[in-house]
């Protein structure tokens, strides 16, 4: 039996994250306007303390924690944007955290845990590996595991991104939303439908290694090949015994939209040179989606920018490839 997250519990999440996240600007996107034919506006999480929505999640999971577990620690196998919000949720709670990693995770990634604060553990050659020490951990010290998306309490928290855009955008009739392992999608389209139950929340995945969407045709958690991608932090699978945002996805969004590769750094260069904004690849698939022509708006979009963690070499390259060849597309900056 799953138990679906509603609006009371968003409600609820977000009188007790409050104070310790941003709340995020809304904000016109003229250019994207003028291509739909219809307002457009951006939700910019990318501006979210720790780079991305993450940190509503991962706040509101330690705030609904007994205060003896709390005590406890928590303990995450995420190198990715969760990790680095459950660190920093720890921190600023004053609670120990533990981010488990294998000996594979790059340097620079075990170091940007570090500087947050966490308790780093170097376990094993995979992620595999790194999630038995999660396992062990909690087990023996008794430390709460936090996953990154198939949680309720993490569900809940990420849908307080969508009470805000209902509130600060009621008109509404669209909202695009990134899709990986489904917590921000389960957790936007609950608030949305709450609030405006005739308003479309509409998906957004990359062709390369899209579980959820394959496990929706499916009927059921599939386990899909993971794959390199721009939108890396969309990468990986949704559970094959995923309790609450596969079913809460199927019930609540209205589609789901695949981009291709160039399509999604269309999407990163349109935010950087036309919206001044630094996105990282799954923060940019919504914007990619409206360019690509992969969704066609009839009323008043919201485009939900999910991130801005991305490396910076990777980030200049993509601009870069898109001005040298910019004589062949011109556009004005609006
Ligand atoms: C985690 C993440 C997503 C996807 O969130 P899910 O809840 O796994 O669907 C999208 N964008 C960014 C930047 C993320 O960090």
């Amino acid at each position: 039996m799953t138990a679906m997250v509603g609006l009371a519990d968003i409600v609820q999440a977000r009188s007790r994250i409050a104070d310790r996240v941003r709340r995020t600007p809304l904000v016109p996107s003229p250019s994207l306007a003028i291509r739909c034919g219809t307002p457009v506006f951006l939700k910019l999480e990318s501006h979210q303390t720790t780079g991305s929505f993450k940190l509503r999640g991962a706040t509101n999971a330690l705030l609904s924690l007994s205060d003896e577990a709390r005590l406890r620690g928590l303990v995450t196998a995420s190198t990715g944007n969760h990790g680095r919000a459950l660190a920093y949720a720890a921190r600023e709670a004053g609670v120990r955290a533990v981010v488990c990693m294998s000996s594979l995770v790059p340097d620079n990634k075990v170091e940007a845990v570090r500087a947050l604060g966490a308790e780093v553990r170097i376990v094993g050659h995979s992620q595999d590996d790194a999630q038995e020490e999660v396992d062990r951990l909690v087990s023996e010290q008794g430390l709460t595991a936090i996953p990154p998306f198939d949680h309720e309490a993490v569900i809940a928290g990420q849908g307080t991104a969508g009470l805000e855009i209902v509130e600060d955008s009621p008109q509404a009739e669209l909202i695009l939303v990134p899709l990986s392992g489904g917590g921000l999608a389960a957790g936007v389209a609950a608030a949305v439908k709450g609030r405006i139950p005739h308003a479309r929340v509409v998906g957004v995945s990359m062709e390369r290694g899209a579980a959820m969407q394959a496990s929706l045709l499916a009927g059921k958690p599939v386990l899909v090949e993971e794959l390199e991608t721009l939108a890396d932090s969309l990468g990986g699978g949704i559970g094959l015994d995923n309790r609450h945002t596969f079913a809460m996805c199927r019930d609540l969004l209205d589609d789901v939209v695949l981009l291709s590769e160039s399509e999604i750094a269309e999407g990163i260069r349109h935010a950087f040179m036309v919206e001044g904004e630094i996105v990282e690849g799954a923060g940019a698939v919504g914007i990619a989606a409206l360019l690509a022509g992969k969704v066609a708006p009839k009323g008043p979009v919201v485009v939900l920018v999910s991130g801005r963690n991305i490396d910076e070499v990777r980030h200049r390259t993509i601009v870069h490839a898109s001005i040298t060849n910019a004589h062949t597309s011109p556009e004005a900056r609006v």
